[in-house]
């Protein structure tokens, strides 16, 4: 039994490609730990990750469409799944560390907010030092999380959260950007196709897009299906990046003007469309209302004494509540602070 973590790092060490992370190499954590007897750290930071309560609450947050009743439709949960799913596929064939892929994938998202973008920006608007979901990931696993005392992730997790986001930037960022190991590489490039492919199919679903108005470059040359197109970006993303021996994680420059376009196509059709942009801003004042009001109430947040007493401290405890509710959590508070409550007969 005490020898099992070895001779999975020995395995590991054997099998994987030069380029791959190696848990038995990891930088380690920022508090030292007694190892695992029978799981590398990778796979120890990964099972923290989907034990943890933030990673139970992404089931009921929106990915593009609000609190959908559709059970269809993706949530941030179902998005995070098919990141991990997409990421694994690569990493296995490029015999990267699947296991810290998988890590990265599942911990990705931890920070967003409820309704998705929309939250994100009513929140960066309000709060002071400004919001963003990735810094709010990262403040998820090393603080929030374990009632304050955060999860103690491996270094090599931690920066692969860091540096997820592709928000409108590059695609295939460089220089600081980008994460330091091929397997953060390859979970930035799987949440690409990921989103781009499945907000599509979601806004077909949810008759925001109609067939006929699918880029004919997208149909033709990427695929007729959701599952060719996804098929089409993963064998490119290998290729692509076993052509260069996987000095980093890339996709051909075709494909990267693809999905820039795509994306492109997304905002303007999906994203920014009236009608699903009517609920954004709905959202936007929930978040906002309780916000303000929680900065006036700490204690309503579980605040303890002498807890929230500057204007920071306040912001910081409203912003970490707010941005950890789920949807209809947001609403149900929203309900019970603003509305008045039908009188219940006794
Ligand atoms: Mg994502």
């Amino acid at each position: 039994m005490d020898r099992i973590r070895e001779e999975l790092e020995k395995l590991e060490e054997e099998n994987l490609h030069p380029r791959a992370a190696r848990s038995g190499s990891s930088k380690g954590r920022k508090k030292d730990e007694t190892p695992c007897r029978v799981r590398t750290c990778y796979q120890r930071d990964r099972d923290r990750i989907l034990h943890c309560k933030a990673f139970r609450r992404l089931k009921h947050k929106t990915q593009v469409f609000l609190a959908p009743q559709g059970d269809h439709y993706r949530t941030r949960l179902t998005h995070t799944l098919e990141v991990s799913q997409i990421a694994r596929t690569i990493s296995r064939a490029l015999r990267l560390n699947e296991d810290l892929t998988e890590a990265i994938a599942l911990g990705h998202d931890l920070g967003h907010t409820p309704f998705g973008h929309a939250g994100e920006e009513a929140l960066d608007g309000i709060v002071e030092k400004g919001f963003s979901h990735v810094a709010q990931s990262l403040r998820v696993v090393e603080v929030l999380e374990k009632g304050g005392q955060g999860l103690n992730l491996s270094l090599e997790v931690l920066d692969g959260i860091r540096k997820h986001s592709k928000g409108l930037g590059e695609i295939v960022p460089t220089g600081e950007d980008r994460a330091l190991t091929v397997e953060g590489q390859v979970v930035r490039l799987a949440d690409i196709v990921a989103y781009i492919n499945h907000d599509i199919d979601d806004a077909l679903r949810a008759g925001v897009l109609l067939d006929e108005e699918l880029p004919a470059d997208l149909t033709e040359d990427v695929g007729e299906t959701h599952a060719e197109r996804i098929g089409c970006m993963v064998r490119d993303i290998i290729e692509s990046t076993r052509g260069g021996n996987l000095e980093r994680a890339v996709m051909s420059d075709g494909l990267v003007q693809k999905c820039r376009d795509l994306r492109g196509f997304l905002f303007e059709k999906v994203y920014y469309n009236p009608q699903t942009h009517r609920e954004f801003l709905k959202a936007s004042k929930i978040l906002r209302d309780l916000f303000e009001h929680y900065m006036e109430h700490p204690g309503e947040m579980g605040a303890t004494e002498g807890e929230g007493r500057t204007r920071e401290e306040r912001e910081r405890l409203a912003c970490d509540f707010i941005a950890g509710m789920t949807d209809r959590f947001a609403t149900m508070m929203f309900e019970k602070t603003f509305l008045p409550q039908p009188w219940k007969i006794l």
